[in-house]
C-alpha cells in the first residue's frame, strides 16, 4: 500500500526548502525577508489553525509573516480601512483575508478591495480572470498545491481524462481550468462534476485521475472509481471518534480504506493535499516579493 501514498508532506518539505533557499539568498543579498499577512476577522477555529499553520510554515522558511487579529462583530468599513493599509504598505508583499468571514460581510466584496497585485490566495477576479486567460497570475492555494502534488510525484496528465468533483471557486472549478489550459502541467481532458450531475459514478469511473473536492466525508466509493485510477483527496472532515487519543480522526472526501485497494496512487487524508495548500501560500509570497507576477 505504502507505494500507492502521494506524500504530500515530504514534497512540500521539498518545496519549503526551495522557498527557504530563495528566502536566504535576497536576505544575504542585503533585501528584507518577503513579507506575508493575514487578517482574521472572529474566532472560527479551523481559521484559527489554518493562521496559525501559516506562521509557523513562514518561520520555518525565512518569511516574515503578521496576523491582524479583528472582532466577531468588525464592521465592513473598519475590514476595508485594515485592506486599505495592507494594500499600501510597501513592508508587506501580499496577504490573504481568511475565510469564512463573519455572516454579516459579504467576502465577494471585501476581497474586490484587495489590490491584486497583493492578492497571494488568487480570489481576487483579476486573478481568477488573468488565470482563466493564461496570463501570470496568483493561483489559488490549494489547486496550485494540487497540480504541483502531481507533477511532483511524476503523474503526467496530458491527454488524461481528470475528472473533478466539486465546482467551488476555491478548488473544484479553478483546479479545472488549471488542468485543462494548454500548459506542461495541464493539457488534460477535463470533467467538472456538481451536485446537479446526473449519473456521477457513471462519470468518475471514466476518471484517469479523480480529484474528489465536495465536502462529504467519505463520499467517493470503490465502485465510482476506475481500477488503476489516480485519486486526489481534497476533503478535510474533523470527525469524532472517542477511541482517538484526541477524541476525533481525520478524514476525506474519499473513502481511503477501500478506494486505496483500486486505486494506483492515491493522497491519504492528513498528509496528502493540506501541506500543499500553505506551501503554495509561501510560493506565492515569495512570487510577490520577486516581482514575478506583476512587475
Ligand atoms: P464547497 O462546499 O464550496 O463545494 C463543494 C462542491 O461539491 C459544490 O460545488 C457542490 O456542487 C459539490 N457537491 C456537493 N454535493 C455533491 C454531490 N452529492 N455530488 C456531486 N457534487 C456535489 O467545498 P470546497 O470549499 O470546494 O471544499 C471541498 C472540501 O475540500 C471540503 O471538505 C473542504 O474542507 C476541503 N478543502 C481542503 C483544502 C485543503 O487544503 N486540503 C482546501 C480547501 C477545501
Amino acid at each position: 500500500m505504502q507505494e500507492k501514498l502521494i506524500d504530500g508532506k515530504a514534497i512540500a518539505e521539498q518545496i519549503k526548502k526551495e522557498i527557504a533557499a530563495e528566502t536566504a539568498a535576497i536576505i544575504d543579498a542585503g533585501k528584507r525577508a518577503p513579507h506575508l499577512a493575514a487578517v482574521l476577522v472572529g474566532n472560527d477555529p479551523a481559521s484559527e489553525t489554518y493562521v496559525a499553520s501559516k506562521e509557523k510554515a513562514c518561520r520555518q522558511v525565512g518569511i516574515t509573516s503578521s496576523t491582524y487579529r479583528l472582532p466577531e462583530k468588525t464592521s465592513e468599513k473598519e475590514l476595508l480601512n485594515i485592506i486599505n493599509f495592507l494594500n499600501k504598505d510597501e513592508e508587506i508583499d501580499g496577504f490573504i483575508v481568511q475565510l469564512p468571514l463573519p455572516a454579516h460581510l459579504n467576502a465577494d466584496s471585501i476581497i474586490e478591495h484587495i489590490n491584486p497585485h497583493k492578492d497571494v490566495d488568487g480570489f481576487h477576479p483579476v486573478n481568477t480572470g488573468r488565470m482563466m486567460a493564461g496570463l501570470p497570475s496568483y493561483l489559488p492555494a490549494t489547486p496550485f498545491g494540487i497540480i504541483e502534488l502531481l507533477h511532483r510525484s511524476g503523474i503526467q496528465t496530458a491527454g488524461k481524462h481528470v475528472v473533478v468533483i466539486g465546482r467551488s471557486n476555491i478548488v473544484g472549478t479553478p483546479v479545472s481550468v488549471l488542468l485543462s489550459r494548454k500548459s506542461p502541467k495541464g493539457n488534460a481532458t477535463v470533467t467538472l462534476c456538481h451536485s446537479q450531475t446526473v449519473n456521477l459514478p457513471e462519470l468518475t469511473k471514466q476518471a484517469d485521475i479523480l480529484i474528489a473536492a465536495i465536502g462529504v466525508p467519505s463520499f467517493v466509493k470503490a465502485d465510482m472509481v476506475k481500477h488503476g485510477a489516480v485519486v486526489i483527496d481534497v476533503g478535510i472532515h474533523r470527525i469524532t471518534d472517542d477511541k482517538a487519543e484526541k477524541g476525533y480522526v481525520i478524514k476525506g472526501d474519499v473513502d481511503f480504506d477501500e478506494v486505496v485497494k483500486v486505486a494506483s496512487r492515491i493522497t491519504p487524508v492528513p498528509g496528502g493535499v493540506g501541506p500543499l495548500t500553505i506551501v503554495s501560500l509561501l510560493s506565492n509570497t515569495l512570487a510577490a516579493n520577486q516581482k514575478k507576477i506583476y512587475q
